[in-house]
């Protein structure tokens, strides 16, 4: 299992994560890209790699 996690203080909302990601994780929610479905995360690191404002991180639980 994968926890993913938005720095909200960082984060800028550019919406990378979200076009990245390959499982379907993070939806835009109220306006503001969130990690939605944590279940799908596979732990590939793709949305750290793009993000530009180092605001996600995924952490293995
Ligand atoms: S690690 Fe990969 S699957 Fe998990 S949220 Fe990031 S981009 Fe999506
Ligand atoms: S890529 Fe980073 S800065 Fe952009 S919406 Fe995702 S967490 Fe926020």
């Amino acid at each position: 299992m994968w926890k993913v996690t938005i720095d909200r203080e960082k984060c800028s909302n550019c919406g990378a994560c979200l076009e990245s990601c390959p499982g379907d994780v993070y939806e835009e929610v109220n306006g503001k890209i969130t990690a939605v479905n944590q279940d799908e995360c596979h732990g590939c690191h793709t949305c750290e790699a793009v993000c530009p404002e180092d605001a996600c991180f995924i952490e293995e639980e």
